[in-house]
């Protein structure tokens, strides 16, 4: 683990792994992912914690409604908006996590309450919007969070993709990675994927680093994605090697996805065996970037 002398922060985001669908627009994801990576290094450059970083960052991604996440989430096979999101730090291993959230608009904030004000780490469904409630979220008309471009994916059977996530290194040497979003297009009301499960979508640990995922929420949860990435670099593997470790495995089931990662050291790394995963960051060094299908 770095000093705090020797730690550089940055920041990597996505916003998801799948394939361009026709009515995706190019520009709006380049953007959306800049804006989102920008947010939460801001933050960091202040001095402020990975955990507020990637937080920020993925609010900016569930209100950006280019993103399978908050607003212009995929449906349910009843038309709805049902959101999962998680949230961990890698100093104490703390998190938190929302499941089958309907009258949330920032999942992520509600599961970083949960971290934070309760003594559990997942809340799911009613019980977690009674609890948004009593913490003072805005309740919203889960009709609010149906856009029509949704509507139009989920009549043409149209797979999703734009779960978005974070992660982030601060001046600490503290990485925290953050997860959102809708889910499957059509799935059943009820669904749970991979996002909202810690070492799943979304884990963080001083020792290795932060992952965030994305794809098939089934294959993922099967193979603890981003604690299994986190494990590779803890044989020690290079954060490149653990990334294509990890999509291997997925593809190895027969299935599709991607991941982010960041060390304490500042290296991030991504991977994805999709045609498209948009992500942007800023490195260690302060160099932006971003891209669409892993060209510039
Ligand atoms: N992993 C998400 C889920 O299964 C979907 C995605 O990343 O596209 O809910």
């Amino acid at each position: 683990m770095p000093s705090t002398d020797d730690a550089r922060f940055s920041i990597l985001v996505h916003g998801g792994a799948g394939f361009r669908a026709p009515d995706s627009d190019d520009e709006a994801a380049r953007a959306g992912c800049l804006a989102a990576a920008r947010a939460g290094h801001h933050i960091l450059a202040r001095g402020g914690s990975a955990l507020d970083a990637v937080q920020a960052a993925v609010q900016v991604l569930e209100n950006n409604e280019e993103f399978n996440a908050g607003k212009g989430s995929a449906l349910t096979s009843l038309a709805t908006v049902e959101m999962d999101a998680s949230i961990m730090e890698g100093l104490h291993g703390r998190s938190g996590a929302v499941g089958a959230v309907k009258t949330v608009q920032n999942p992520v904030v509600l599961a970083r309450a949960v971290m934070e004000k309760t003594v559990h780490l997942l809340l799911v469904g009613p019980g977690a919007e009674l609890f948004a409630q009593q913490q003072g979220l805005p309740v919203i008309d889960n009709t609010t969070m149906v856009t029509a471009r949704a509507r139009h994916r989920l009549a043409l059977h149209s797979p999703s993709h734009g779960t978005v996530g974070a992660v982030a290194v601060d001046r600490d040497g503290t990485v925290a990675a953050a997860t959102s979003t809708g889910g499957t297009m059509g799935k059943l009301p009820g669904r749970m994927g991979d996002t909202g499960l810690i070492g799943c979508g979304t884990f963080a640990d001083n020792a290795t680093g932060a992952a965030s995922a994305t794809g098939h929420g089934e294959t993922i949860i099967r193979v603890s994605l981003t604690r299994f990435a986190l494990s590779e670099i803890a044989a020690g593997r290079s954060a490149r090697e653990a990334v294509n470790a990890a999509v291997e495995k997925l593809r190895a089931l027969g299935n599709t996805g991607g991941l982010i990662l960041c060390t304490p050291r500042g290296e991030l790394a991504w991977a994805f065996n999709t045609s498209y995963m948009p992500h942007a960051w800023v490195d260690a060094e302060g160099r932006e970037g971003v891209s669409l299908d892993g060209q510039m």
